[in-house]
């Protein structure tokens, strides 16, 4: 079973991945994994330093594109397929959903090509369920300000690049109600984590 976590920032997506983390950790329950993008691999590690690295102001928006979806099939390779194939369920921070709205929307190269472009690096894998915690950009926008000493170049976009990351995620949603749940991240944080935690249990369970 493989579910995905997807947000736009300032979601709190990271604080509740974490607390979904903590309580399987303490249930003992070794059948589920969670990991995160870039994944935690050699390989995939270093793509990432190049994209998130600010010194790297002519990064062109294919590249960083193409960069994203390389680092997501070493993932694949190393971590999430390996996994599904033990009989594990997947939980992971972030997947193709991502790319479609932060570069083929917020970077506007385009969302169909931005998912074409995966599935050649994904061989097809979609995740079973995701759960997207969804903010309105202004509120996003301002918890990142108001709860992060490390700004990072993806952190400094515009709003405008923000509402458009969010408006693609919106539009995923409306197009793919079997797979993706949208939970109202501006509920307090306890509630989302209690009705993502839920979700996760019920597919599960299925
Ligand atoms: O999930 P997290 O917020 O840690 O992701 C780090 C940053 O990378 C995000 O702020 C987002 O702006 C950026 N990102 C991106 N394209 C992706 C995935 C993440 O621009 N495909
Ligand atoms: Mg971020």
């Amino acid at each position: 079973l493989f579910i995905t976590f997807e947000g736009p920032d300032g979601a709190g997506k990271t604080t509740v991945l974490s607390a979904i983390s903590e309580q399987f950790k303490q249930a003992h329950r070794n059948d589920i994994v969670v990991t995160r993008e870039p994944g935690g691999n050699q390989i995939s590690e270093a793509i990432r330093d190049i994209i998130l690295n600010p010194k790297n102001t002519q990064m062109d928006v294919r590249t960083e594109a193409l960069l994203y979806a390389a680092a997501r099939r070493q993932h694949i390779q190393e971590t999430i397929q390996p996994a599904l194939d033990a009989g594990k369920v997947v939980l992971c921070d972030r997947f193709v959903d991502s790319s479609v709205a932060y570069q083929g929307a917020g970077r506007e190269i385009g969302e169909n090509a931005v998912y074409e472009m995966n599935q050649f690096a994904t061989n097809g894998l979609t995740p079973d369920l995701t759960i997207y915690v969804d903010v309105p950009s202004e509120v996003g926008l301002a918890r990142i300000k108001a709860h992060r000493d490390v700004v990072d170049r993806l952190d400094a976009e515009t709003l405008s690049f923000h509402k458009r990351v969010r408006a693609a995620y919106l539009r995923l949603a409306a197009d793919h109600p079997d797979r993706i749940v949208t939970v109202d991240a501006t509920q307090p944080v306890a509630t989302v984590i209690d009705t993502a935690t839920t979700l996760i249990i019920n597919a599960i369970k299925k």
